[in-house]
């Protein structure tokens, strides 16, 4: 007890700790683990689990990789007591931690995402440098129903017509949904989490949360933990909560924005400004590194082969990598801020990425856009839409682009790079044999 957080503790005052979830994410930044009573978990220092939990597509089959035959020892799972927190929705009094995954000679798995993170966050250290990330978070409520040939709608019974709940900004679908936004209130303040604000945002349903600025370890797990929260929440208003990146057509889709900025790790100031308050090369060489890179990150930001359909001309969301300031259509935006947040917003980010890999590759490119000084294109001044698009259009194409990029596989590791590519080839693979609905209906009678 003495390890936990203040914040785990708090929760803990009075009540007596049913249960341990002992949790880490997989590829798909699910949380997988072992749920334990809390006698058993106070009387063990680790647990084991097999490395082919990260073999797996999102249809659960199993990628082979010819290193790593199914005989490889198991993994060694330790909790990072600092993650401790409440698991508040459940009957019994329970607490979630996350754990490290070492192999059984101490040593980080290279596969797990949060290692990666972790390893592209020391890379930084290295060069004197602290990164801050803040995530966004836009995600749909649904009617609960998983028919494979049912339309997803809003919530039946509060949305009322669907153009009225279409409103971005609107108080009145916040009200609408107060009930589960209540529930994630107190659910997050339970767990410790600070929120910086709920909008409705531009579809029916659709809800958009922001986090407070911090270390890119502590906000992804947040939202690994805010994810699994909100589901939750949901659920006990008899809704879902979808992070896919397009749920409805001719909807907007869904994304996780990452604002970035990087602070010296002795002084603690904003790297992107001069110390008249201007702006500087590094930020240019920044945003350089995101221009160049992100195609190949893409394979990383959108892994699904639904995440590519999001990136379409409106909605907001981004079709190609320009940069521009306080522009919404560019894959890249620059907020208006003084010279301590001056930041830059990474656009691509869909909300069914892995908040682990998302923040690792975004970061990455980054760096490597430090490190190479790399120069951006000119700033971007129309709307992008008007522009070509130039990332990748389908999971096929930004796998390539990702298997290409050597520069970006050292810093997120080759045995990850081989991994990752194994598993969404074989989830691509099984996508490309399904005859889909579309297929059926235009081609049938028709060719
Ligand atoms: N939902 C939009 C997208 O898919 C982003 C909307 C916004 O600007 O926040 O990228
Ligand atoms: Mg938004
Ligand atoms: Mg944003």
């Amino acid at each position: 007890i003495s390890q936990l957080p203040d914040t785990a503790r708090d929760w803990l005052k009075g009540r007596r700790l049913d249960e341990v979830e002992c949790i880490v994410g997989d590829l798909a930044g699910v949380a997988r683990g072992k749920a334990m009573p809390a006698s058993k978990f106070a009387k063990q220092s680790h647990f084991y689990l097999p490395n082919s939990i990260f073999l797996q597509t999102i249809t659960g089959d199993w990628a082979s990789l010819e290193d790593q035959p199914f005989t490889e020892p198991d993994m060694v799972l330790t909790p990072d007591f600092s993650t401790a927190t409440a698991a508040p929705w459940t009957a019994d009094v329970s607490l979630q931690v996350i754990h490290d995954i070492n192999d059984q000679q101490g040593q980080p798995v290279p596969v797990a995402p949060r290692n990666v993170l972790k390893r592209i966050v020391a890379l930084y250290a290295e060069m004197g440098l602290t990164p801050v990330v803040a995530p966004e978070m836009e995600f749909y409520l649904v009617a609960p129903n998983v028919d494979p040939g049912h339309e997803i709608q809003p919530p039946m019974g509060r949305t009322g017509r669907r153009a009225a709940a279409r409103q971005a900004y609107s108080m009145a679908a916040i009200d609408d949904f107060g009930a589960v936004i209540d529930d994630i209130y107190d659910f997050a303040e339970a767990q410790g989490f600070e929120i910086d604000g709920i909008l409705q945002e531009g579809g029916a349903g659709q809800i958009e949360i922001n986090l407070r600025h911090g270390d890119p370890v502590l906000l992804a797990d947040e939202i690994f933990y805010f994810k699994r929260m909100i589901r939750e929440a949901a659920f006990r208003h008899e809704s879902y909560a979808t992070f896919m990146a397009k749920p409805i057509q001719d909807e907007p889709g869904s994304a996780m924005h990452i604002h970035h900025s990087v602070v010296d790790a002795k002084t603690g100031r904003n790297i992107f400004s001069n110390p008249d308050g201007s702006e500087n090369e590094s930020f240019a060489h920044f945003i350089g590194g995101l221009q160049r890179h992100l195609p190949a990150a893409v394979a990383l930001f959108a892994p699904y082969v639904n995440s590519y359909r999001r990136y379409v001309p409106d909605y907001a969301a981004p079709i190609n990598l320009s940069w521009g300031r306080d522009n919404r259509t560019t894959g890249l935006r620059v907020p208006i801020s003084g010279p301590e947040a001056r930041r830059i917003e990474n656009r691509l980010p869909g909300m069914d990425c892995n908040p682990y890999l998302g923040l690792a590759a975004s970061l990455a490119c980054g760096l490597l856009g430090l490190r190479e000084k790399i120069d951006p294109s000119p700033e971007f001044t129309a709307e992008a839409y008007t522009q070509e698009a130039d990332i990748p259009t389908t999971l096929g194409e930004a796998l390539d682009l990702f298997e290409e990029d050597k520069a970006l596989h050292e810093l997120v590791t080759e045995k990850f790079t081989e991994t990752y590519l194994a598993v969404k080839r074989l989830e691509y693979k099984g996508f490309m044999q399904v005859i889909s609905p579309w297929e059926r209906e235009h081609l049938l009678l028709n060719v």
